[in-house]
Order: structure tokens, then C-alpha cells, then sequence
């Protein structure tokens, strides 16, 4: 009974090892394209204004306090 848990664990620890390497691979790859959907400098998203709704690119839109504003009227900056 003993020599069949082991060969089980055995195999188990040899299945976890092998599915072990691609799974941490996918998760930084999940991680990479998680990164990318962050509004970054290079890339170009669309952003919601946050007072009107207008969508407008991460390049032109206004960040006030961590919000997206469309046109510095809806910022509320002069
Ligand atoms: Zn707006």
C-alpha cells in the first residue's frame, strides 16, 4: 500500500514538475499582457473621459489625479 502512494506521489511530483515550466511561462505572458493594458507611453488606448464619457487616446488624454479628461474643460484645468 505504501510503494503505491509513493509511486503515485512520484509520479504526481514528476506531472507538477513538467506542467510546472509552460505554467510559468503562460503567467508571464498573462503578466506581459496585463503590463500592456496599462495606458503606457508607447502605446496608444482608448481612455473614457471621466466627466463626459468621450473616448479619447492615452497620447491626448489629460490625466487629472489619476482621472482621464477628454479636453481640459472637462479637467477642469485652464
Ligand atoms: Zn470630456
Amino acid at each position: 500500500m505504501l510503494k503505491i502512494i509513493l509511486t503515485v506521489a512520484v509520479i504526481a511530483a514528476v506531472y507538477f514538475f513538467l506542467i510546472k515550466k509552460p505554467a510559468v511561462k503562460k503567467s508571464r505572458k498573462e503578466r506581459a499582457e496585463a503590463e500592456a493594458k496599462k495606458p503606457g507611453l508607447d502605446e496608444e488606448i482608448m481612455l473614457e473621459c471621466e466627466k463626459c464619457g468621450t473616448f479619447v487616446s492615452s497620447k491626448e488624454a489629460i490625466i487629472v489625479d489619476g482621472k482621464y479628461f477628454c479636453t481640459k474643460s472637462c479637467a477642469g484645468v485652464k
